[in-house]
């Protein structure tokens, strides 16, 4: 049996960030467990890459703030090369009834020191010409948004990590997580036992089967979510931002030289399918045709599904879980949780070495739903 002084299940964005974090703070030995063959195999691997600070609500908008400073320097941070691409994201507001939250939550973004700007639909044909835009009553938009590969800053972490002395063992699942008298002392795996006294929930959309293992229960669902892309497009753009077109829901922006389309499906149930399903691809490629008709003519390059680790409130849940002593939460990000993981994981190693966060997340704590009023982020695509 090894020792560890924590162990972190899920070798993910925010598993990884953690453990970067935690590493720079020398807090002692650490291991990832990552159940598939190699890390960032999970949600992490189905992400579009947006990185926004555009949110409703004060929290959300602040730990993406702190996350964008990461991603912004994230070379001179980790010592690994990564690119993030502000092209900036627009909101487009078509139905009038979404202008009012919309330009109240940028009133917020705004005090807080973004730097947003509200569009006209002519000013928006600018900025994406092939985007139709007669129907557009105004859109929001920020420059200091954009796009980054998943793969290549969750390999930045990793590589970092194994630097910094960090263990990680990839095809290994946490099966139990040992207790006694209420605390925390160890890991069952299906490569065997491992004992610690902190371990970090961050098995994305897996995080409630896993703080099940502790007799934890905490309300993050697993929602599937599709992507399709197209070949290359002769009529976009050398530069674009990720165009958000609030009514249908659909989001899309440029990826290599064609086009990356999502859009989230609130009819699909909870859970952990992760197949295809035809008619989800479909809608997706009427909304985009329709926002987008030139698109006609554009062929299918590759689809996919991946799972959204959704809460009640579309809010993460950082903390730690006052039932037992020693597990720690990090994950719930609902959708946002590459652009959120850098801050996240900052705040995380704080809370765990013991010193005050650097953002006030109480908003975020796992015990929020018990009894009150949730704050839903209305900003959720
Ligand atoms: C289609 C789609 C598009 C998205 N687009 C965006 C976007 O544009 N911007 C954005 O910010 N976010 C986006 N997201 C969300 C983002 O991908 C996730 O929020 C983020 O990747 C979550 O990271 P994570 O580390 O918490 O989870 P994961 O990446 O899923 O990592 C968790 C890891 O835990 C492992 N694991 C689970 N259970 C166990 C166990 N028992 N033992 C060991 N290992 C275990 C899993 O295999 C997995 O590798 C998108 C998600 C999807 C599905």
């Amino acid at each position: 049996m090894k020792k560890y002084d924590l162990i972190i299940i899920g070798g993910g964005i925010a598993g990884l960030a953690t453990a970067f974090n935690l590493a720079e703070k020398k807090f002692g030995k650490i291991l990832i467990l990552e159940k598939e063959l190699f890390v960032g195999a999970g949600a992490t691997a189905k992400c579009a890459g947006g990185i926004r600070a555009q949110f409703s609500s004060k929290v959300n908008i602040e730990l993406s703030m702190k996350s964008i400073e990461v991603f912004e320097n994230f070379e001179a941070i980790t010592g690994e090369p990564a690119l993030y691409d502000q092209v900036g994201y627009t909101f487009l507001l078509t139905d009038p009834k979404t202008v009012e939250p919309y330009l109240k939550a940028a009133e917020l973004q705004k005090s807080l020191g973004l730097d947003i700007r509200i569009l006209d639909a002519e000013e928006l044909k600018e900025l994406a010409p092939p985007v139709r835009t007669d129907d557009v009553i105004k859109a929001t938009f920020c420059p200091r948004d954009g796009l980054g590969d998943p793969h290549e800053f969750l390999q930045g972490y990793f590589r970092a990590c194994r630097r910094m002395g960090v263990d990680v063992l990839i095809e290994t699942e946490a099966t139990g997580i040992i207790l006694s008298d209420g605390k925390i002392t160890g890991v069952q795996t299906s490569k065997g036992l491992f004992e610690a006294p902190l371990v970090v929930n961050a098995a994305g959309p897996f995080a409630k089967p896993v703080a099940k293992m502790a007799g934890v229960d905490i309300p993050i669902e697993p929602y599937r979510r599709q992507i399709v892309t197209t070949g290359e497009l002769d009529f976009l753009p050398d530069r674009m931002p990720m165009v958000v077109d609030v009514s249908s829901g659909l989001y899309c922006h440029k990826e290599s030289a064609g086009l990356l389309m999502g859009w989230a499906d609130r009819d699909v149930p909870p859970g952990f399918d992760q197949s295809q399903d035809p008619d989800y691809n479909d809608n997706i490629l009427m909304k985009a045709l329709d926002r987008i008709p030139q698109l006609e003519t554009a062929e299918v390059a590759n689809s996919w599904a991946g799972l959204y680790e959704t809460t009640p409130d579309h809010h993460a849940i950082i903390g730690f879980a006052g039932e037992v002593t020693g597990l720690f939460i990090i994950g719930g990000f609902s959708g946002h949780g590459f652009m959120q993981a850098p801050g996240a994981g900052i705040l995380a190693a704080e809370m765990i070495a013991g010193q005050k966060p650097s953002l006030d997340i109480t908003r975020l704590s796992a015990d929020r739903f018990v009894g009150g009023t949730i704050e839903d982020e209305v900003n959720v695509i």
